[in-house]
């Protein structure tokens, strides 16, 4: 086993409280960070390779560098996201219970790295105890002076709690949601730029990518990229739920062989019946079936290679006895549930995807209705304003793809 970077406290207990945390190290990264410029705090995660752990991957640095210089009167903002919505994902709920105080010492560190004074995190609104241990973690932390009037750097933190829609946790949403708006998605710019909040440049990063922050200040980019792989370097909390002998969370290096997660970590599938298929990392990426699994690895390029995503890392894990068009069945009702609507592909597509498999699953589909839900498929993808619809669409051909008998053989003609 490894040692971990942000999952070090998750036995420990009472590891929420800030006099359990501070007897464990939290915070004290603090005193190497205020020694370094803004800058030289940037240059460390750029060098670390940290990559965003909340499904994208996209380097971290990379979003920090294109923030504008500070200007007098232009505040800067830094939004965590905490909107984790994605069935079979629940890694960053571990760290808002058992760490907070791990998750406020990086948005210390990424704040004075970004010019920022005043942070948000964003939680999901069904993460109701998780809130609670966020909010006590903070307030501990002003009283301390660690942040708020009394500290070194007099940064304000605020939680903020969605109203529970899975969209949310698109970041323009998010954003438009923090605004007290509608959280609809926007438009993408089409070179790069920060994002905006309250019309002002702001970073947005999920919550395992800001509590590995402290770990790089700490210990240095070189010892965060001893984990992993050269392209995927460091560690990421994966998940395993499903039809698994011991579910629950493990952080591990990027690189680790997926077949060997599920049977030596895992202990296997349950009740030893045979592997079906796996969902790699949360609900909405490409289906891979069990027979390629002993060939993938636990990084952002493998899964790549073996047409899928890594995604957040949680993992579903699907035995012998799964319906594969139940299953589809039961993300399209969700996902339908879920589209904001302000797209037509999106809104009517995946309802339409719906009425179709239900069809098909009462034993009235017709083989056209199997092409016409590819084709639907291929009309939501890349003609939407974020990647809801083109999500939901890549995993709906990957189910039929890959097991597509078990579609066929449900329809009379
Ligand atoms: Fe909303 Fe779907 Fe369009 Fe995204 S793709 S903006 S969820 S309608």
């Amino acid at each position: 086993m490894i040692k971990p970077i942000v999952s070090r406290l998750f036995q420990v207990p009472n590891s929420h409280k800030l006099e359990i945390a501070r007897s464990h190290g939290r915070y004290d990264s603090l005193k190497i960070l205020f020694s370094k410029s803004p800058e030289e705090i940037t240059q460390m995660v750029c060098q670390s390779g940290l990559r965003g752990k909340g499904g994208g991957g996209a380097p971290t640095g990379d979003k920090w560098k294109i923030m504008p210089s500070p200007k007098p009167g232009i505040p800067h903002y830094l939004v965590i996201n905490a909107d984790e919505s994605e069935p079979g994902t629940f890694k960053d709920r571990q760290i808002l219970e058992k760490d907070p105080h791990l998750l406020i010492e990086g948005i210390i560190a990424s704040s004075y790295a970004l010019h920022v004074k005043h942070a948000y995190i964003y939680i999901r609104g069904e993460y109701h105890f998780p809130a609670q241990r966020v909010q006590e973690a903070i307030n501990e932390a002003y009283e301390a002076g660690i942040i708020g009037p009394k500290s070194e750097f007099k940064l304000d933190i605020t939680l903020h709690r969605g109203a529970g829609a899975y969209i949310c946790g698109e970041k323009s949403a998010l954003l438009e949601s923090l605004e007290g708006k509608r959280g609809h998605p926007r438009l993408k710019p089409h070179g790069k730029e920060p994002e905006w909040l309250f019309e002002a440049p702001t970073v947005v990063n999920n919550v395992e990518t800001i509590a590995s922050v402290p770990f790089i200040i700490q210990e240095g980019p070189d010892a965060y990229r001893s984990y992993g792989t050269k392209d995927s370097p460091g560690t990421m909390l994966f998940g395993l739920s499903g039809h698994i002998k011991n579910p629950g969370i493990y952080e591990l290096p990027y690189g680790v062989n997926m077949l060997q997660f599920i049977q030596e970590i895992g202990g296997g599938v349950r009740d030893n019946k045979e592997l079906k298929a796996v969902v790699p990392g949360g609900s909405s990426c490409s289906i891979l079936k069990a027979d390629i699994i002993h060939k993938v690895t636990l990084d952002y390029e493998s899964l790549k290679r073996n047409g899928s995503t890594l995604g957040t890392g949680g993992m579903i894990i699907m035995d012998e006895s799964v319906s594969i068009p139940k299953a589809m069945k039961n993300l399209l009702e969700f996902y339908h549930h879920e589209s904001c609507g302000q797209c037509t592909p999106c809104r009517e597509g995946t309802g339409w995807m719906d009425r179709i498999l239900a069809k098909v699953l009462n034993g009235n589909g017709t083989k056209e209705d199997i092409q016409l839900l590819l084709e639907i498929s291929n009309t939501m993808n890349g003609k939407t304003i974020c990647v809801f619809a083109p999500a939901v669409a890549t995993m709906a051909i990957s189910y039929i793809q890959a097991f597509p008998e078990e579609f066929y053989v449900l329809c009379a003609k």
